[in-house]
This record gives structure tokens, C-alpha cells and sequence, in this order.
């Protein structure tokens, strides 16, 4: 069995084909033993492509033999494969991994180049997630941040120019938790959690649409785990990469793209 692997910063992701059928699968990289014995227990004799940070890590638990691809090269083939099955329009896009980390490329056809990037990233989300409210689960951060409110926290362009015309929208953020006025005891733990959101959002769609327009296209691509299960993300930067005048594709699957490039290159 062919099997790709993309062993991140935060999560190990695993593509593979069972009966025709492509299967996706994510295990915390901390745990790297756990995807180990995934491997070893799933897999009789398996042909295996890895990739990302933590390749080498797995490579050296692991009793097989293996390919390795460079990480790029690998998540650029993976989202041509997920953009051609889901009928993007061909062309340049700027794309945006937005992972533990956010890197930013460039990317037309084969050609692909490295613009940047930033440590604001998901990493960034969890980690002062955690140290606002304690919430250390992925999924309870998910859970708890539904239903959160931002107005007591992030201060908008409008609350500045109260009661006169502002030159730029109103609804801009003027400063991610800049609203002084806000009295801690009195903010529920999702408004941290949806600031925090808006904050990392904000600066990876506000990087990213400088990215492009220096390139002189409009199409983002975004991809990574940061989005899985995160409506309030995708909703953000979907939002705030309009509100730039870019234009979002938020790709389904897209953090497996990493591992999908490297089973492809099998
Ligand atoms: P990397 O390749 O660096 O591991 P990913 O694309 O997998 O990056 O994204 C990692 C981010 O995804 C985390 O920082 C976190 O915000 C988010 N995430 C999604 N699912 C989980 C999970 N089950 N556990 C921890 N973080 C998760």
C-alpha cells in the first residue's frame, strides 16, 4: 500500500488509498509513536513518501524504507490535486499555509516561490488561547469560542472616529485588543477566544493580500489545519481578504495537502 505522510510542527498528517478511495487522516505530532504504530499495524508492506519538519523524526521509528520530498514541493502538488477536483479556475494564486506557523508562496503552474511569512499562525491561536482562559484542547477551544463577541475587546476604526466620518471603513480593526475600556471580569471567555481568532485572521489575510498585490493577482488560496473545525477562522479571513479587495478559496482538506503531494509523488 502507498501511503504519504506529513509530519508537522503540531499534527502528523497521513494519505492513503483504500479500495480506490483517497483517506485522510490527522494524529498530534507529540505523540509521534502513536503514528508509528499506526503505520506499522495498518500497513503490511507499505511504500511511503514523507515530508515536513518532523520527517526525519519519523523516519528514524520507522522499520521502512522511505522516500522523502521537500515540503513545498509536496504541499504545491497536493493543492493542484484538491483544485482540480474541485473545479478551480487554473491561473497564479498567492498560497497561504496557515499551520502552526503561515507561509506564503507564489504559485503558477509549476513555478512556485517563497514570499514569506509569519509566526502569527495557529500555533499562535492555541497558545495565547491557552494562556487567556486555560484552554489547552482543540476541541474545547472550538466549543467554548461559539457564539463570541469582539466589540468589548478589539477596538474598530469607527469607536475612534465616534460621531464623525472615518477615512477608511469603519468596521476595519484599528487595534486587536485595544479597547481599554473593556472591563476584564466582565468578558466571557469566548470573546478572548474570538479575538484571539480575529487577531491571527486579520494578520494572515492582511499578509496575504499584500503578497498578492505585490505579484499584481487577487486569488488566495488557504490551506492548514488551523481551519479544521474553525468557522469563526475561515469566516475572518474569508471576510477580511474581501474586505482588501483579494479573493478567498478557503480549500477543503487543504492541510493534507502536504501528505496527498507526497503520495502522488510515489
Ligand atoms: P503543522 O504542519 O505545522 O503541524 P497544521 O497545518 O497541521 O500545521 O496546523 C496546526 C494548527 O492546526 C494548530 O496550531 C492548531 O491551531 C490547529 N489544529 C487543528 N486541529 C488540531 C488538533 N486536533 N490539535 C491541535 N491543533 C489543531
Amino acid at each position: 500500500m502507498r501511503i504519504g505522510i506529513d509530519a508537522g510542527g503540531t499534527l502528523v498528517k497521513i494519505a492513503y488509498i483504500l479500495n480506490d478511495k483517497l483517506e485522510l487522516l490527522k494524529l498530534p505530532s507529540k505523540e509521534l509513536l502513536q503514528a508509528v504504530n499506526w503505520v506499522k499495524e495498518t500497513l503490511d508492506t507499505p511504500e511511503i513518501c514523507v515530508t515536513g519538519g518532523k520527517a526525519e523524526q519519523l523516519a528514524k521509528l520507522l522499520p521502512f524504507e522511505m522516500k522523502r520530498i521537500v515540503e513545498f514541493e509536496a504541499t504545491c502538488k497536493g493543492v493542484q490535486y484538491l483544485m482540480s477536483h474541485s473545479k478551480q479556475e487554473e491561473g497564479p494564486f498567492v498560497l497561504v499555509n496557515v499551520g502552526t506557523g503561515t507561509s506564503i508562496h507564489y504559485v503558477n503552474g509549476e513555478e512556485h516561490v517563497r514570499i514569506g511569512g509569519t509566526g502569527v499562525g495557529g500555533g499562535t491561536m492555541i497558545g495565547l488561547s491557552r494562556l487567556l482562559t486555560g484552554i489547552e484542547n482543540y476541541q474545547e477551544f472550538i466549543l467554548s469560542e461559539v457564539g463570541g463577541q469582539r466589540d468589548e475587546l478589539d477596538l474598530k476604526v469607527k469607536h475612534i472616529y465616534e460621531g464623525s466620518e472615518p477615512p477608511i471603513p469603519g468596521e476595519l480593526t484599528a487595534s486587536n485588543f485595544g479597547n481599554l475600556n473593556s472591563v476584564p471580569a466582565n468578558v466571557p471567555i469566548s470573546d478572548y477566544l474570538s479575538s484571539v481568532i480575529g487577531l491571527v485572521g486579520e494578520t494572515v489575510a492582511t499578509a496575504s493580500v499584500l503578497a498578492a498585490a505585490q505579484r499584481g493577482i487577487s486569488r488566495i488560496v488557504y490551506i492548514g489545519s488551523s481551519f479544521s473545525g474553525n468557522q469563526s477562522l475561515k469566516k475572518v479571513v474569508a471576510e477580511y481578504t474581501v474586505l482588501r479587495e483579494g479573493q478567498p478559496i478557503i480549500l477543503d482538506n487543504g492541510e493534507y495537502s502536504g501528505a496527498i503531494g507526497a503520495l502522488l509523488s510515489l
